[in-house]
């Protein structure tokens, strides 16, 4: 059974918590050269309940990030007026609330997903937006397609009815290294740069591509550094799970 979802710590100040995380952006931002570059700041709420969901959308989170489908039907109504975007694996059976109660799915990581997708997209006539999720670390424990795959895949998934291609996504190495983190999200933004190369010649139909969500809490600077557009954090301001 699920652990079930926590409620906000006592004393615990969201609006504090954002206006530091969006310092922390902005300062990474200036120091990586891309001063005004806008990235945006997607709060993971996976674990808490409704009351922190509505206290931290009421403190100004506009971006929601939510990994498990049950969660995010249990918090569906706390989260009215969010932009809501799936960032855990999504299992076959749960694409219908998924395509129901998100704007975006991040985690799009195999043709049979896609097609699913697309048509619950096309059932309900309306458009979907999806990122591929790429295991940059090639660690075997994590999601998404190998950065060999992504552009197949991006390119193949955009051909199906009903969804666009928003960009690329990943759980970078859990590591301290640097040097080993942030090459796996440059990575990252090359498959995203050589998508928008050939979309612009007008080899592939990958145009709206140019999202790269990547980083979180820990490691946010280095994930802006490499060229990030979403930053995805939990804990820095919902606190630990
Ligand atoms: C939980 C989660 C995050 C946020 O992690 P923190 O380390 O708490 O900031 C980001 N991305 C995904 C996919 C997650 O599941």
């Amino acid at each position: 059974m699920a652990a079930p979802l926590r409620e906000t710590p006592r004393g615990w100040d969201y609006r504090a918590r954002l206006v530091e995380v969006g310092a922390r952006v902005h300062a990474a931002e200036v120091v990586s050269g891309r001063a005004g570059a806008g990235v945006r700041v997607l709060v993971a709420t996976k674990g808490w309940g409704p009351t922190a969901a509505a206290a931290v959308r009421a403190a100004g989170a506009t971006l929601i990030g939510e990994s498990r489908m049950q969660e995010l039907a249990a918090k569906a109504e706390a989260l009215a007026g969010a932009r809501i975007h799936v960032i855990g694996p999504l299992q076959r059976n749960k694409a219908a609330t998924a395509v129901a109660l998100s704007q975006c799915i991040e985690t799009v990581d195999s043709a049979a997903l896609a097609e699913r997708l697309s048509r619950l997209a096309l059932e309900a006539e309306r458009n979907v937006d999806v990122m591929i999720q790429v295991n940059v670390s090639g660690e075997d424990s994590k999601a998404g397609v190998s950065p060999r795959e992504a552009l197949d895949v991006a390119t193949r998934v955009q051909a199906l009815g009903g969804l666009t291609v928003k960009g690329f996504m990943t759980i970078g190495l859990n590591s301290t290294d640097e040097r080993r983190v942030r090459s796996g999200y440059r990575a990252l933004r090359e498959i995203r740069d050589e998508a928008l190369i050939l979309a612009e010649r007008g080899a592939i139909d990958l145009r709206e591509a140019w999202e790269l969500s990547m980083g979180m809490s820990n490691d946010l600077e280095w994930a802006i550094g490499e060229g990030a557009t979403i930053v995805r954090v939990g804990t820095a301001v919902m606190g630990r799970r």
